[in-house]
């Protein structure tokens, strides 16, 4: 059959891919859309360019940070840059917050980056005030805090540096998902610019609608691949009232497991339910990030909301449960200070794990793999017997689970020397083939980038890939946005291609 009829692409099918990034192209191309629309600004600085690629929390070697970075003010500037980029065959990776994890943001051709920054606003709360429309750049925690003065809360909390555009691309959740869902539940539509600088509005605001294709849905999770999304109309609901917070502390995190368990099964719906092993607690502590030092032993944090007899009965249960599990300590409490300290202590773990590096060339590595709720259980047991099991000495090592166990999401953390980074990175493909047998996914929120391609495959199949690869390759045929992540796009390594650093 010849290529072309084909319903999916292999990677050998790929049409070849040249990229024009030398030093004259670049130029020419600063050049061309500076004098296009001066409300475009740019940088070639190093300092400006290496953070949009490298971070704390995903390292990107010196040849995959971008040559210019361009900083759009509007849907129709970003149209600009990407017709040029298309037209001049030039490699673009966005930034918004830059807090992606699987090297998500490395410039793996060395093109030019196009920065949100300057796209941060919110433009307003929809006529009945269950929506808002806002600008890529703006993160999760503008939204909310231009929000709760109406009494109004957008759920999806990923890292408190995220902005809407990123989240959009990893299709992200974090702590509310249990309760309210993912990104995937909270777009309503998004205006995007495509590969060759098209704009589309996937839709108007309806709830819902069966018109065509789920465009909004393949742009949700695409990691700037398919299209940069310039501007969202996201659903809000209102502020969660009479807030409370919990936190319990177990001997063993099993009886946190059991516990947590034992929640999800009884009905009761709680806010949110979160679960840290020992060692996050002691990377809090050694972060200093939390307002107060915590308890170094397995705990389980938990919201409740709702009517006073809601929250009543279901904190009575949930003590109970606890005690049940032989906690060690319990507290509930809608004292803002006491929300903002527990709660607070939950949200810095992410940034609090990266201070356990003890040089800076050490490596920060995690996976986030969801299994169903079942499985939880033997997923956490199981990643604890693979890491101890290792052939090899693991003793500078760091390692820390935590979990939105809610749903069945485990984030397994590792902190290791550089030397230690393939070895380590081989325990987490381990911890992704335990998920994948669990009938799990090997990304429950963070998405592939560049460094779970491989697992993608083993996740949806060659054919799986393929179909996507075909997406890809209709809707970018020069393969200019974010190349090399999510899959590899034309088995670059047998080809002769530069081969990626793996990250
Ligand atoms: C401390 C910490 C805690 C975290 N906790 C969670 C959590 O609880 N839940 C969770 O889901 N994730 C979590 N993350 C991961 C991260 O916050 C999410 O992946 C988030 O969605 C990234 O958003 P961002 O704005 O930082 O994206 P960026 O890092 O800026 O970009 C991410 C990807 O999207 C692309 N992109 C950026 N902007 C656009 C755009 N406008 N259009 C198209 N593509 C674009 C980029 O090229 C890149 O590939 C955590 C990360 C850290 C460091």
């Amino acid at each position: 059959m010849a290529e072309s009829d084909k319903s999916t692409l292999a990677p050998a099918d790929y049409p070849p891919r040249t990229y024009n990034h030398s030093p004259s192209s670049i130029a020419a191309l600063i050049r061309v859309i500076t004098q296009a629309s001066p409300s475009i600004s740019y940088s070639i600085n190093p300092t400006d360019l290496v953070p949009t690629a490298s971070t704390p929390h995903s390292y990107a070697p010196p040849e995959q940070v971008a040559k210019a970075v361009f900083y759009p003010s509007t849907t129709e500037d970003v149209s600009v840059i990407l017709k040029e980029c298309h037209t001049r065959r030039v490699a673009v990776t966005a930034y918004s917050g830059g807090t992606s994890l699987p090297g998500a943001l490395a410039n793996a051709r060395g093109g030019v980056c196009v920065h949100f920054g300057k796209m941060d606003r919110v433009l307003g709360v929809g006529e009945g005030g269950l929506d808002v429309r806002v600008q890529p750049g703006v993160g999760w925690v503008e939204v909310n805090a231009y929000l709760a003065p109406k009494g109004l809360f957008f759920p999806v909390d990923p890292a408190p540096g995220a902005k809407i555009g990123g989240m959009i691309a990893m299709s992200c959740s974090g702590t509310n998902a249990y309760r309210y869902g993912t990104m995937k539940e909270w777009v309503i539509s998004i205006t995007a610019v495509l590969a060759d600088g098209t704009v589309i509005t996937t839709r108007k605001r309806p709830r819902k609608s069966s018109a065509g294709y789920d465009l909004t849905h393949l742009i949700i999770g695409s990691e700037g691949t398919l299209a940069l999304v310039t501007e969202a109309v996201l659903k809000i609901t209102p502020l969660p009232q009479n807030l409370h917070v919990g936190l319990a502390t177990f001997p063993t995190l099993q009886a946190g497991v059991d516990t947590a368990l034992a929640i999800l099964k009884s009905g009761h719906l709680l806010e949110a339910i979160e679960l840290a092993d020992k060692e996050c607690m002691q990377a809090i502590n050694h972060s200093s990030l939390a307002k107060q030092h915590m308890a170094e032993t397995p705990t389980l944090f938990v919201k409740f909301a709702g009517s006073k007899e809601t929250v009543d009965s279901q904190i009575a249960f949930v003590k109970k449960t606890c005690e049940e599990n032989r906690s060690t300590a319990f507290e509930a409490s809608n004292s803002k200070e006491r929300v903002e300290t527990i709660w607070g202590a939950r949200k810095c773990i992410g940034n609090a794990l990266v201070t356990m590096k003890t040089l800076p060339t050490d490596h920060f590595l995690s996976t986030d793999a969801a299994v169903p709720i079942p499985a939880m259980a033997t997923l956490i047991q199981e990643t604890a017997r693979i890491i101890q099991n290792q052939p090899f000495s693991t003793e500078n090592w760091f390692c820390a689970n935590v979990g939105h166990v809610g749903d069945g999401n485990v984030h397994t953390a590792i902190v290791c020397p550089v030397e230690d980074k393939e070895k380590a990175e081989q325990v987490l493909v381990e911890v992704q083939r335990l998920a994948l047998r669990l009938e799990g996914t090997i990304t429950g929120e963070h998405g592939v980038g560049l460094k779970l391609r491989g697992m993608l495959v083993e996740e949806v199949g060659e054919e799986g890939v393929g179909v996507m690869r075909s997406v890809k390759r209709a809707l970018d045929p020069r393969g200019i946005l974010n190349p090399d992540k999510v899959f590899m796009l034309d088995g670059e390594e047998s080809r002769g291609n530069v081969k990626l650093e793996k990250l």
